[in-house]
């Protein structure tokens, strides 16, 4: 006989509520179904380990069956199925409690991730009636028959069921009628459901294969069961029985499109808390932003999100894989995420395990780590910067790579710099280059002078140059093109002008007058070697720093020119011989402006009808 009843003695009926809010994430309908059945799966092979369920167990498995024309969606399971009585208790008490229970805990928070803990009644989301038919394992257990429409009434009646286990049926409404389309179906099963312990099945597929040679070759087409999941992913198998074929192929079926990954780490551990995992070092696009979210998160093998942000150190949100922990929460805010123990704890793990592998190819193998150094130091760069545990470890495999593409370790370049490179306030000087192309001839004035360019060119060694400088205090980096030799040149190569203040005066006023057509630029008298260029420009650090920085955060100097220096090396006997005895002031005058020009075409500041009149000039100089 059939009998009705009320969900609760609670007359608010949640089920509106439900589908109102949760209607952004409706698709976890499907999620916390199939967990369902898994779960069901499981308790019956546990309770048969231990002897207590009799019986063939067959081959456990849920099924996935797709009604279009009756608008239904059934997961089936053979698991371990529920009495009456159990009905009544579990979907009637139990979910029911757990679903208002849940929504009345969240029903203020805006920023969910994960909702797990609603369970079974996220069903109504899609579904206007749900009608669960479910047999017990236990022995003589009589099949029964639960339906509800959606209000907090309910049906509950003995049916005919040969099967033991449980069929949820979903009579799917209006709002959910985009699953009832098999590939959207399909698509949600693989995001959520691709590494469930228990084997899914959605319908089935053609396999092709092929029997026989040449002309006899035949096409044979069988129907196989459409499996959805993979039980046992790689990262829950031992790492020692894992070649690396396996790890690349199953970054390849996470990541179709990407190339390689560098390498990897597995992650398992079990105590303070429970997490398993691999995560992929990938090859850097130059463009970070796009690298990020690529790691999935799982709590017991189910997909829950790909916005780790909170669980792992921003700087690894750049590494792919999976982490799967059932110690994460995962139905709270952002805030309380951030401040939750065992959050920090993962954290804190994931952060050391890097450093660790990262140590360890360093110590192993420094070849191959110092040829990955283009990828891989993007991390350690990035990682040094924003996170101060992994900065401490991460100071003894960062390199350093100069323009000569040698690599150094930071200590052993310092002692190799110290003699030549210190300034007169007893601070290391590092120069480097942004673009060895373009600061060639700086370079080649750097290395005349047996100083030694690093090589900085990637977006992020701005920041780095700028983080090394805050937190080792005798350290500074000035660009090859900015006054290098200004810096250095205190220490023990002071060079005596041979002009007297009459003469440099004289000179001064000469470059002033020419210096003075180009927007920001500065005529300085510098005491150089004979040897050194006759002029030089160059970009004061702190100020062309400044502008960057502005520019980075977004603020506009409009046509505001770059600072400059033209620096007239008063020693070179074009300057100290040349022109200042040169009596025809107009000859005196081209010789000056033409020496200006040619230290302009290097930097590639000669332009228009600048260009035009130098390449003129110089031509008629030919004649
Ligand atoms: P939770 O899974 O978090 O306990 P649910 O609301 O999803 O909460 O389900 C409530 C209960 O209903 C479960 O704990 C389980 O006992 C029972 N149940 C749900 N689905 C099934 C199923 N497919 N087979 C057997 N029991 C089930």
């Amino acid at each position: 006989m059939a009998k009705t009843g009320q969900i609760s003695v609670q007359t608010e009926n949640i089920f509106p509520i439900i589908k109102k809010f949760l209607y952004s994430d409706q698709e976890i309908f499907l999620r916390e179904l199939v967990s369902n059945a898994v779960d069901a799966c499981q308790k019956l092979k546990t309770l048969a380990s231990k002897g207590e369920a009799t019986g063939e167990l067959g081959d456990l498995r849920i099924e996935i069956l797709l009604d279009e024309a009756a608008k239904t969606i059934t997961i089936r399971d053979n698991g371990i199925g529920m009495t009456s009585e159990e009905v009544e208790k579990y979907l009637n008490q139990v979910a029911f409690s757990s679903a208002s229970e849940f929504l009345e805990k969240y029903k203020n928070e805006t920023n969910i991730i994960g909702h797990f803990g609603l369970g079974f009644y996220s069903a109504f989301m899609v579904a206007d009636n749900v009608e669960v038919l479910t047999k017990s394992y236990k022995e003589g257990a009589t099949a029964v028959r639960w339906t509800c429409d959606g209000n907090p009434s309910y049906t509950l009646e003995d049916i005919d069921k040969d099967t033991r286990g449980t069929d949820i049926i979903l009579h799917i409404n209006e709002e959910g009628k985009e699953y009832l389309d098999k590939y959207k179906l399909e698509s949600l099963l693989t995001k959520y459901c691709k590494f469930l312990p228990v084997t899914i099945q959605m319908g089935t597929r053609t396999e092709t294969t092929y029997e026989g040679e040449g002309d006899d070759r035949k096409e044979i087409k069988t129907e196989v069961p459409n499996i959805i999941n993979d039980k046992d992913p790689l990262w829950k198998k031992n790492p020692l029985e894992i070649t690396e074929e396996e790890y690349k192929n199953f970054y390849r079926d996470l990541y179709p499109m990407s190339s390689d990954p560098l390498f990897w780490i597995h992650l398992n551990i079990d105590y303070p808390f429970n997490l398993t995992g691999i995560l992929y070092f990938p090859k850097i696009s130059n463009d970070l932003a796009l690298q990020k979210n690529k790691i999935q998160l799982y709590s017991n093998q189910v997909y829950v999100t790909d916005e780790v942000k909170d669980i792992v150190p921003e700087f690894l949100t750049l590494l792919h894989g999976v982490i799967d922990s059932p110690d994460i929460p995962l139905n709270v805010s952002r805030s309380y995420l951030q401040a939750d123990a065992n959050v920090k704890k993962i954290t804190g793990y994931i952060t050391r395990k890097v450093a660790e592998k990262l140590q360890e190819l360093y110590n192993k193998d420094l070849e191959g780590y110092q040829a990955k150094w283009s990828d891989i130091g993007v991390f350690v760069k990035y990682g040094i910067i924003s996170d101060e545990k992994f900065a401490e470890k991460a100071m003894k495999f960062a390199l350093f790579q100069n323009v000569d593409k040698e690599f150094f370790a930071i200590e052993a370049y310092d002692e190799k710099i110290k003699a030549l490179q210190t300034d007169k306030n007893n601070k290391l000087v590092h120069i480097y280059s942004t673009n060895p192309t373009e600061q060639y001839a700086y370079i080649q004035a750097a290395k005349n002078r047996s100083y030694d360019v690093l090589l900085m060119d990637h977006p992020i060694d701005n920041h780095f140059i700028q983080h090394l400088e805050y937190k080792l205090p005798n350290t500074s980096f000035v660009r090859v093109d900015a006054d290098t030799a200004d810096q250095l040149i205190h220490k023990d190569e002071k060079v005596e002008s041979v002009l007297n203040e009459q003469e440099k005066e004289s000179i001064k006023g000469l470059f002033e007058n020419i210096v003075k057509a180009t927007p920001g630029a500065t005529a300085v008298l510098k005491d150089l070697s004979p040897t050194d260029d006759p002029i030089s420009i160059v970009r004061p650090e702190f100020m062309r720093r400044m502008k960057e920085m502005q520019a980075l955060q977004g603020m506009s100097f409009g046509d505001f020119p770059d600072a400059i220096n033209v620096n007239i090396n008063t020693n070179h006997p074009l300057i100290c011989q040349k022109i200042l005895l040169e009596t025809d002031d107009t000859k005196k005058n081209s010789i000056a402006s033409y020496l200006v020009q040619l230290a302009k075409l290097q930097q590639n500041m000669l332009k228009g009808e600048e260009l035009n009149q130098f390449v003129h000039t110089s031509i008629s100089q030919l004649n």
